[in-house]
């Protein structure tokens, strides 16, 4: 480990960050609305400890063998068909081992937060804990370790910079669970995944010695970055220009979906459309009204009807199609079908994780790719995370 310290200092400035809070994350599992009702499977098989301040200032703990019953109805929380009345954090713990949530395990504990006439279920873990069950989600499993050092730290990249950011939303978590963000669904060993992250515990990337906003996909089709539009794909270059990348990744080009395409009858496109275009009736064609220089669709025209048109958003095919990958495409009509043919897998900004393993195949390392990836970016390194102390 200290080799690998000596070597990136040598190749690379390495600087020191400690933003506070930075080892634990705080993970959204699920969001309750004011007028849900819902139970929540929380469990563990060792025992679970429950920690409540129902008066507001005497702590109260409940131990459950194996199952926490709660249960959600319009922003009151029953533990045990017993309100609680007051709106403190209500804390649950394994009395050892994982937590399990909807049948997956859990390292850290569980928090029920009410914020804003919402309740929230929040795992709140520790930064390395949670690098390693994103991996299980966001990595492939089966390749290299180094393919897995650069997404242990593009995930590490991404999710520092959204502990930074809740410091001034007011929002009782961290970073969602779902692909909004990254992809989160617990523990599943994995030696690789392991060894990956232990390899690079702390390290991400900074630009301007902050964290980056760590965008991948999961092929980019050889489009190439600096020529999308930053403002109508949601991403301002300005501020992330490790974003706009002006070298092509032609590496991902063997993988199965660096090219995709299907062919569907018009009927299937109206069939579809109609669920957002109230008076769609005898679609005739679709063609494409806006394109940037990258050839990510940005507006799409349908035809129909009496020489009717409607203008739509490029990413409603995408939303409306699962066989549609990317927003870079063609339509083409051939006689009463559609044809849709497109390049790469993802929104096309940052690492490219095919294109990353064929790097690892032809010979580079982690820190090449990752400078090819995210360029003028720096490594950094979080500061004695050991000292830190949990707080809620
Ligand atoms: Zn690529």
């Amino acid at each position: 480990m200290i080799s690998y310290f000596k070597l990136i200092l040598f190749i690379f400035p390495l600087y020191l960050f400690c933003p506070p809070n930075k080892t634990y994350v705080k993970v959204l599992l699920t969001e309750i609305t004011p007028h849900s009702v819902k139970t929540l499977n929380i469990s563990s098989s060792h025992g679970i400890i429950v920690d409540t301040k129902e008066d507001g200032h005497t702590k109260r703990s409940y131990y459950f063998k194996n199952s926490v019953p709660l249960q959600i109805d319009h922003q009151t929380v029953f533990l045990n068909n017993k309100k609680i009345k007051t709106q403190h954090p209500i804390r649950i713990n394994a009395f050892d081992g994982h937590i399990r949530y909807n049948h997956e395990n859990y390292f850290g504990t569980f928090y029920i937060l009410f914020h804003d006439k919402k309740i929230y279920l929040v795992n709140k873990v520790e930064l390395e804990d949670y690098i390693y069950s994103v991996l299980r989600t966001e990595g492939w499993p089966g390749w290299p370790l180094e393919v897995n050092k650069v997404f242990a730290i593009t995930c590490r990249s991404y999710v520092i910079k959204k502990v930074l950011e809740a410091r001034t939303s007011k929002k009782p978590f961290h970073i969602k669970n779902s692909n909004a963000h990254q992809t989160y669904r617990g523990i599943r060993h994995n030696n690789v995944h392991k060894q990956a992250v232990d390899e690079t515990a702390g390290i991400f990337l900074g630009y301007k010695n902050q964290p980056i906003a760590a965008m991948f996909d999961s092929c980019c089709g050889g489009i190439s970055p600096a020529q999308i539009n930053g403002s109508l794909a949601g991403v301002d270059f300005k501020k992330a220009p490790y974003l706009a990348r002006k070298q092509i990744c032609t590496h991902c080009k063997k993988c199965k979906i660096f090219h995709w395409g299907f062919e569907l009858p018009l009927k299937e496109f109206e069939h579809r459309f109609a669920t957002i275009v109230s008076d769609l009736e005898n679609l005739t064609n679709i063609t494409i009204s806006k394109v940037d220089n990258a050839g990510l669709v940005h507006k799409l025209t349908l035809h129909y009807g009496n020489k009717k048109i409607k203008v739509v958003e490029g990413k409603k095919l995408y939303s409306l199609f699962t066989e549609v990958k990317s927003s870079v495409f063609t339509i083409t009509k051939k006689k009463d079908n559609l044809v849709i043919k497109g390049q790469g897998y993802g929104h096309h900004l940052g690492l490219c994780q095919w294109g990353a393993w064929q790097m690892v195949k032809d010979g580079w390392n982690y820190i090449r790719i990752l400078h090819f990836f995210y360029p003028g970016t720096t490594f950094m390194q979080l500061k004695d995370k050991e000292s830190e102390k949990e707080n809620s």
